[in-house]
């Protein structure tokens, strides 16, 4: 191609073609993407180190792991070696094919624990191996099976910017009342950690019975607190799958281990975080895959005796993402959690993606699978007030999710709450904080600040927070030894009995230990729900978990759902308050005037339906239809006909009746069309057909069209306006709705009438 024709089309040598300018300004060209790199660990599968599975048993030793023998092992190796791995099961499970065990994983007539007690024999590399097998949607299959618990569920981040205890204690409650059975909560400053636990605890409580409450900070403080019982679960004690980060993080399996111990001493449910592309995002991959390292991880974490772990990317989730496979690698991390029989927390919670398709196609198979935590951390907040950075979901989201749920008829953990129950628990959530506070001599609250949190969609709502008071109750809390048992207390004095019974029930339930099953949660009724009281036994369909009716009307039922007779009332609503002038005025009959046009109007035209979907009133639109025909000279006379709710023939049988052969057709809901008294219904002269997008101009411009067809000229057809939105996603239940109120007013033997706009 020559110079000049380059320069004809416009082509610029520097900056791409429209086209890909266009494409580029996208918000998935936000998101950062990898070239495939094994040396730096930026790889899904295959690493160039990755090991060739195997193990050597002697004389009950395991002398070689995955390719090294006993004298290389790292401190990952010698931990599995010692404590990760089922000496019992290992040469069945070591010596079955890798195809045969992926695919047992899928056939739905194998139960969950033949193919947990096999997992339990085989080395990282080797589950590694045979999960790499597995298909998008044989994921989803082996997940439905595979995770511990039959009832699905969901967890929250409850933080904001400002540790305001009372917008925490009120956004606790409302996470709650949207159905989250786990709160994590964490701190922009350190120092607040104790005062942003009772808060969450206190507004968990007001919301619901048995909400577990977690607040992650530096390990230390995290179990001081959970050994005070101002916390109930643990979760973000990390492993990580090369011994290098490890020690970089001053830790060891060992160290860990103890300190699982630890918190299950004091009956505190406790999981660990781990997640692929950590080591590469910390330069310590050693030349392996993602899944490999993540699977050394989730080998330590059943090693160590976690009950289990959030992973599926989780800090990394963006790294994971950036290469080839690597969201398919994070989901089949959290099915490695389920096979080594350990509640799985499955990830989405750090922003993957900015683009919504992207972080939606992530999470979407995980979701209709069914999980023990779909997400291990849904920001029920606003993004910006997500003290751990934004989530995969949060609150900008949490009426998609529902919707989404709806679609799919599952259970993603969550369900609809309305306007009014929310606005009561986040009062006595407020209030509640206000009192034990006073009363514990943690700190005041102002009227306009209680106010303010009650309202609040976020932190930036309440200006009049004190942002001392957090880290000076805190101090208090930690220097006076303050325990759960004086919250309780505090609680009950004050007046909120049934917060207290709920919060003291929570330290209870520490002392029967039933919540230290894997995979425990609490139903509101505070009975446990884990793989020992509801074990998953999905073997295909007809088997495993089905939400009950209950459960499933919740599902089904949102807020913003809106039956036939709701829109109806509507437009009677409507119709009082701003009338019509529409009357009866005899019946209609064919003109000679070769001036006369016929608007034809629907049956349950200023009958039932008054307002068309762009908000102007049907008098309003015949109004402008009327003054376009009488600017072209033609006359104008509305006749409704009661035989047809289909336009088409509204618009023909006026065509009929007018002298000059033209006729107008216009539904009460906006449609309009013009026809002419020689085609046949289907072919008229032209169309609005995106009624909800409508407006007095565009009325008008067909008025006069159709007053220039009488006459017999050829106008400019008028077009529908340019528009991008989901116009028929907004607007088709209501036109079902409407289409179906026209029906009941549809009578075949009456004649049409004569209507006027007959105003005073
Ligand atoms: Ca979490």
């Amino acid at each position: 191609m020559s110079a000049s024709s380059d320069q004809a089309v416009g082509v610029g040598a520097d900056e791409p073609i429209g086209r890909f300018r266009f494409m580029d300004a996208q918000r998935v060209n936000l998101d950062g993407f990898a070239t495939e790199n094994g040396d730096l660990g930026l790889i899904a599968f295959d690493g160039p180190a990755d090991p060739a599975p195997s193990l050597v048993i002697q004389d009950g030793v395991i002398v070689e792991l995955d390719g090294r023998r006993i004298e290389q092992f790292d401190l990952i190796d010698a931990f599995i070696a010692s404590h990760g791995i089922d000496q019992q099961v290992a040469p069945e499970a070591m010596a079955l094919g890798e195809t045969e065990y992926a695919r047992m994983l899928v056939d739905p007539a194998i139960p969950r624990e033949i193919v947990v007690r096999l997992a339990a024999g085989m080395t990282p590399a080797k589950l590694a191996r045979c999960l790499a097998l597995l298909r998008p949607a044989e994921l989803v299959i082996a997940m439905t099976k595979c995770r511990a618990r039959r009832t699905p569920s969901n967890q929250a981040h409850v933080t904001n910017r400002s540790d305001d205890p009372l917008l925490l204690a009120a956004d606790a409650a409302t996470a709650a009342a949207f159905g989250f059975r786990e709160i994590e909560t964490t701190v922009p400053v350190l120092g607040d950690a104790p005062s942003n636990a009772i808060a969450v605890s206190i507004g968990a409580a007001v919301g619901s019975p048995g909400v577990l409450v977690q607040c992650s900070v530096e390990e230390a403080l995290e179990l001081e607190m959970g050994m005070r019982g101002l916390v109930s679960y643990a979760e973000t004690v990390s492993l990580y799958g090369t011994e290098q980060i490890f020690i970089d993080g001053d830790d060891t399996p060992w160290s860990k281990a103890f300190l699982t111990s630890a918190y299950a001493s004091r009956g505190i449910k406790m999981r660990v975080t781990s997640g692929g592309g950590a080591e590469a995002l910390m330069g310590g991959a050693e030349r392996c895959s993602m899944f490999y390292l993540e699977a050394r991880c989730v080998a330590l974490a059943r090693a160590v005796g976690a009950q289990g772990v959030q992973n599926g990317g989780i800090d990394s989730a963006s790294v994971a993402g950036s290469v080839p496979g690597g969201v398919r690698s994070m989901m089949a991390e959290n099915l490695m959690v389920m096979l080594r029989n350990l509640e799985a927390c499955t990830g989405n919670d750090a922003l993957m993606s900015e683009s919504e398709v992207r972080r939606t196609s992530r999470t979407h198979p995980i979701f209709i699978a069914g999980t023990d935590f779909i997400c291990s951390g849904f920001g029920s907040i606003q993004r910006y007030d997500n003290m751990f950075g934004p989530s995969q979901w949060n609150a900008e989201d949490i009426d998609d999710y529902l919707c989404m749920q709806r679609d799919w008829g599952i259970d993603g953990g969550l369900r609809t709450a309305d306007a009014t129950s929310v606005a009561q628990l986040r009062k006595r959530a407020v209030a509640a904080v206000r009192d034990v506070y006073s009363i514990l001599g943690l700190g005041d609250f102002s009227e306009e600040w209680q106010a303010q949190a009650v309202d609040a969609a976020g932190s930036k709502d309440v200006p009049a927070a004190d942002l001392m008071l957090p880290l000076s109750a805190s101090r208090v809390i930690r220097d006076s030894g303050l325990t759960m048992l004086d919250v309780v207390r505090a609680l009950d004095e004050a007046g909120y009995e049934s917060e207290a019974d709920r919060l003291l029930a929570m330290l209870r339930a520490r002392v029967s230990g039933d919540y230290l099953h894997t995979a425990a949660i609490f139903t509101e009724d505070m009975q446990v729900l884990s793989l020992i009281t509801d074990p998953n036994d999905y073997t295909g369909p007809g088997t495993g978990y089905y939400p009950t009716a209950q459960r499933q009307q919740q599902i089904d039922q949102i807020r913003q759902a809106r039956s036939v007779t709701d829109f109806a009332d509507e437009q009677l609503k409507f119709a009082q308050v701003c009338g019509s002038a529409l009357h009866e005025d005899g019946p209609a009959d064919r003109s000679d005037d070769p001036r006369d046009v016929v608007i034809g109007v629907s049956p349950a035209t200023a009958r039932a339906i008054w307002r068309t979907l762009c908000g102007l009133t049907v008098d309003e639109a015949l109004d402008e239809l009327i003054a376009g025909l009488t600017e072209e000279g033609c006359t104008a006379r509305i006749v409704r006909f009661h035989n047809t709710v289909d336009l088409g023939l509204i618009g023909l049988q006026a065509a009929r009746m007018a002298g000059s052969g033209i006729g107008i057709g216009l539904q009460a809901k906006g449609t309009a069309l013009i026809h002419r008294r020689d085609l046949t219904p289907l072919a008229n002269l032209e169309l609005y057909s995106v009624a909800p997008s409508l407006d007095r101009m565009a009325y008008r411009q067909l008025g006069l069209n159709a007053g220039r067809h009488a006459k017999g000229a050829t106008p400019e057809p008028q077009r529908n306006p340019y528009s991008d939105e989901a116009i028929e996603a907004r607007y088709h239940t209501t036109v079902v709705a409407l289409v179906a109120i026209e029906r009941q007013y549809c009578d075949a033997n009456r004649p049409p009438v004569t209507l006027r706009l007959a105003r005073p």
